[in-house]
């Protein structure tokens, strides 16, 4: 009954693991969901006001495909002081996510047969949207290299039919920010050989001091006309669920999306594009450092509970809210019996006998490395933590 393309699609694990936990709590079982790719604070308040009155104001009908006006000119205003190259409303889209965009970018950059970069590990839908489009992922390893690109061995896997990379900084799963010299380094071979980028910036509000997000544009402003940059609403201003994000790029990519979209979605949803709009407000400043501090917070919490896990080795993120610990020290070892023959193994094994959520690394291209989110209270890193390390502690 199913179409090829489907051979081979399997649902995202990141979701997976997200659903599986919310069934084990809704059992009553207490468990510490590091699997989420989302903040547990609530959304601002001046933001679901916004949208409170908006549904009053009876804004519930279809709007333009690429978003309602006032928001596409606000976020040209924020994208060109962002890069430092003037971008107008027609040069930016509004989109279900920055997922969405993401995925609208790939059906109308790649043709079937063409090749598209993505280093390694990676966020774990690039891949798959890349495959739907026809094309085939390349994928660039970082692991040997601090999860950091090589310039050299980017350059090796360029061949005539790169059509494009995915860059996303700062990095989900591994946490790397990239500096300036790897990105103007990758936008001369961009130039050099004629490829598009597309730049996922999530969490570009969410850095950890002394690193510093650099937008590709702002560092080679000829990269304007072969970049897409992928922003989103969901992680800065806690708005997952309602589903915003944002794409600029050459108004030809732009009305190219716009096309594609106006056959899948329609448009954004109207609602959250007011929340969006009150969101870009500077009343929401403030709003943004909390999250910020409360990061800052969660994350020297984890990183102190990870350092005292026996034999994993975990790098410090300069971004996002990941850690990305090495665990194969413990692959090959038992539980109870039972052989922890790989990350996906011992990601069951936590869940199931410690009541802890992570993802394995096998989501993200690693065989070597699991995924914990500590956007959750810091309360829950602590114990979330502690329950792993007393679990590896009884490893056989
Ligand atoms: N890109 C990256 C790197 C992400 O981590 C995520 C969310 N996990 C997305 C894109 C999608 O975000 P959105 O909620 O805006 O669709």
């Amino acid at each position: 009954m199913l179409a090829e393309r489907m051979t081979g699609l399997s649902g995202s694990q990141t979701s997976g693991m997200r659903n599986k936990a919310k069934q084990l709590r809704e059992r009553g079982i207490n468990v510490i969901n590091f699997a989420a790719g989302e903040l547990d604070l609530p959304t601002s308040p001046t933001i679901k006001l916004a949208v409170r009155e908006a549904v009053d104001a009876d804004r519930t009908q279809y709007t333009d495909t690429l978003g309602i006006r006032p928001l596409r000119e606000r976020l040209a205003e924020r994208v060109s002081r962002a890069a430092g190259v003037a971008y107008s409303a027609e040069e930016v889209g509004v989109t279900a996510g920055a997922k969405q965009a993401l995925y609208n970018a790939a059906m109308v950059l790649f043709d079937p047969g063409c090749e598209v970069i993505i280093p390694a590990p990676y966020w774990v839908t690039f891949p798959v949207q890349v495959a739907l489009a026809g094309a085939t992922p390349v994928f660039l390893p970082t692991e040997h290299n601090h999860f950091q690109i090589d310039l050299a061995e980017l350059a090796g896997r360029i061949t005539s039919r790169t059509r494009g990379i995915i860059l996303n900084t700062p990095h989900n799963p591994t946490g790397v920010v990239y500096d300036r010299p790897t990105l103007e380094g990758i936008a001369a071979l961009a130039m050099k050989h004629d490829f598009t980028v597309i730049f996922d910036e999530c969490y570009e509000q969410l850095v950890y001091p002394p690193y510093e997000h650099h937008n590709i544009v702002k560092l080679v402003p000829e990269m304007k006309n072969r970049t897409v940059l992928v922003n989103s609403f969901s992680k800065t201003y806690c708005m997952t669920g309602w589903r915003a994000g944002f794409l600029s790029a050459p108004k030809q990519v732009i009305k190219a999306v716009g096309n594609l979209q106006g056959h899948v979605t329609s448009n954004p949803n109207n609602l959250a594009q007011y929340g969006a709009l009150v969101a870009l407000d500077p009343v929401n400043d403030p709003f943004v450092s909390n999250v910020r501090q409360v990061l800052r917070t969660r994350r020297e919490c984890a990183l102190k509970l990870v350092q005292q896990i026996p034999q994993v080795r975990c790098g410090v993120p300069q971004g996002a809210f990941y850690l990305f610990p090495d665990v194969s020290q413990l692959l090959g070892r038992s539980h109870k019996g039972k052989l922890v023959a790989d990350v996906d193994a011992l990601a069951e094994l936590l869940l199931e006998e410690a009541h802890v959520a992570v993802v394995a690394g096998s989501a993200f291209g690693s065989d070597r490395h699991v995924r914990i989110s500590y956007a959750v209270a810091t309360k829950d890193v602590e114990e979330g933590l502690i329950r792993i390390r007393q679990l590896v502690e009884g490893l056989e």
